[in-house]
């Protein structure tokens, strides 16, 4: 389905928020985007994806003041979101292995969280199902930023074919 993002985007953070406020999490998103553009989204499997990344950022940072941002920004042909938080972060040494089916990290920390090591794998398969891409970076003790990116629908000119 081809789909206006910011609209798309104004109201599925808009249901986060709402989730957020009763966590007490400091909850932000900025839309950096002058013009609005379309992209070809399923919206359920979109926001599958957003709950599996944003889950994880509730999950492992619950421990302390948590911050999540959101940042939507164009990009030429390419509309590019950060999902940040400011959490636990994760080893340099395991960050390769996060989108691994199965794959999660077992500590001190997280050892009583129900996980099944799947969330990042689907979201990364979702994302790539829209001919998307999503890539990681993380410091540990500072936070993780999860950073998709979608190629833009280019708009056919009135009349014309393409
Ligand atoms: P599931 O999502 O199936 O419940 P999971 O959360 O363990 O299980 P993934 O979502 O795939 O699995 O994440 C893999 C691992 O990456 C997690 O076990 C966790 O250790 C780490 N991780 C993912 N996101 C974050 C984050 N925002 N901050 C810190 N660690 C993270
Ligand atoms: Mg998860």
């Amino acid at each position: 389905e081809v789909i206006p993002i910011q609209a798309f985007m104004e109201d599925l953070m808009e249901e986060f928020k709402f989730e957020m406020e009763e966590r007490n999490i400091d909850f932000h998103y900025q839309n950096k985007m002058e013009d609005d553009c379309d992209l070809n989204l399923d919206r359920k499997r979109i926001n599958q994806a957003f709950k599996n990344i944003i889950g994880n950022a509730v999950k492992y940072g619950s421990n302390k003041d948590l911050v999540i941002c959101i940042t939507m920004k164009r990009n030429d042909d390419i509309v590019a979101i950060d999902i940040e938080d400011n959490g636990p972060g994760i080893p340099g040494d395991k960050l390769p292995y996060i989108f691994n089916r199965f794959y999660r990290i077992d500590n001190e920390r997280t050892k009583d969280l129900m996980s099944t090591g799947l969330g990042l794998a689907i979201a990364k398969e979702l994302i790539q199902a829209h001919g998307g891409s999503i890539t990681v970076s993380s410091i540990e003790q500072k936070g993780t930023c999860f950073s998709l990116e979608f190629p833009i629908v280019k708009k056919t000119k009135e009349g014309g074919k393409e």
